[in-house]
């Protein structure tokens, strides 16, 4: 619902894609963190417009938000 937050969210990495840029830590730190040189999530929050601006940023698409 418009307005409502999103607190099922679901953030998934595709590890296979991640090139380890560390775009998505920069862009939404409360979600994403590096680790071994991969993107991994820290927290599911219910700041999905965070995730999904940290989605749009990674360069190769690794990133899924629902
Ligand atoms: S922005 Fe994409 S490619 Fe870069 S670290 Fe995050 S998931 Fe990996």
């Amino acid at each position: 619902m418009a307005g409502h937050k999103e607190i099922n969210m679901k953030v998934k990495i595709d590890k296979n894609k991640c090139t380890g840029c560390a775009a998505c830590e920069a862009v939404c730190p409360e979600v994403f963190v590096m680790k071994n040189g991969k993107a991994t999530v820290k927290k599911v929050t219910t700041n999905a417009k965070c995730a999904k601006n940290a989605a749009d940023f990674c360069p190769v698409q690794a990133i899924s938000v629902s």
